[in-house]
């Protein structure tokens, strides 16, 4: 009977057994989310639990090292205010990544990537640049944005405590998701929303990512329930697929990553 691989939680382990890790494989993740309202049917901690459930899958299937969560994370403007968020400033968001992938890179980790379950591209696009100027190979993704327009998986894009997101949590921690609280809820954009790409959906021309514009009003004046989309069409079986999907691409970007640049082997970013 072979025993079930267990997720490599830095926090869990000896410095010593980290460092030797290193050597064998350099790549190393972090999952951030944010503290953040997820409608009266799912948790504030939602991302977090998501990119650290997610996370832990592709640990187990690929044995790759994962940095502790930061339960805390940064918002596009439009979140802040909004009670059950707690807002990391940009600056304070942006600092804390590169603090911790220059603390990480001290026991002998050369590859990084952002797991991000939060729409915080406002940080993490400038942390992976700050990072690149002083030589570190920092990657970054949203796991619903490297999904793109896959609908095998995704029946509409990803919003917020939607159906998409709501049906995750329902495969990876259902015992905090209340199903018969769930709900239809939106806003509408500034803009017309053919110009706008919304999270997960192939980019086309004449449009803008939904993180590059002031595109809506604050969310404690618009939105009446906290949920952009319809959360009431959550499944299980159809979180089971997006995971799965999520955690096999992530798979292959490492085995790759391992590939081009075996453990020791620095990418060439300065
Ligand atoms: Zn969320």
């Amino acid at each position: 009977m072979s025993a079930e691989p267990k997720a490599l939680w830095w926090q869990n382990l000896t410095a010593r057994y980290i460092q030797e890790h290193a050597k064998k494989d350099d790549i190393a993740i972090l999952p951030i989310g944010a503290i953040e309202q997820h409608g009266p049917h799912c948790p504030c901690g939602d991302d977090d639990f998501n990119a650290i459930g997610m996370c832990e899958l592709i640990s187990k299937k690929t044995g790759v090292m994962l940095l502790p969560c930061p339960m805390y994370g940064s918002h596009p403007y439009h979140h802040w205010y909004m009670p059950g968020n707690i807002p990391l400033s940009y600056e304070t968001h942006i600092g804390l990544i590169t603090d911790i992938v220059r603390g990480a890179a001290v026991s002998g980790f050369n590859k990084f990537i952002i797991f991000s379950a939060h729409g915080q591209v406002s940080s993490t696009i400038v942390a992976v640049h700050k990072l690149g100027l002083e030589g570190y190979f920092t990657l970054s993704l949203h796991w619903y944005d490297f999904l793109r327009d896959d609908r095998e998986v995704l029946d509409t894009w990803m919003w917020h405590a939607d159906e998409a997101e709501t049906s995750v949590a329902l495969y990876l921690f259902p015992e905090l998701v209340d199903m018969s609280k769930a709900e239809k809820g939106g806003g509408e954009p500034l803009v017309d929303r053919r110009f706008i790409i919304a999270p997960g959906m192939r980019p086309q021309p004449g449009m803008m990512y939904h993180f590059e514009g002031t595109f809506a009003r604050p969310e404690y004046k618009e939105l009446t329930n906290g949920i952009i989309g319809d959360a009431t069409k959550a499944t299980r079986e159809k979180g089971e697929k997006i995971v799965t999907r999520v955690v096999d691409y992530v798979a292959e970007l490492i085995e790759n990553i391992r590939q081009r640049y075996p453990a020791g082997v620095k990418p060439p970013v300065k």
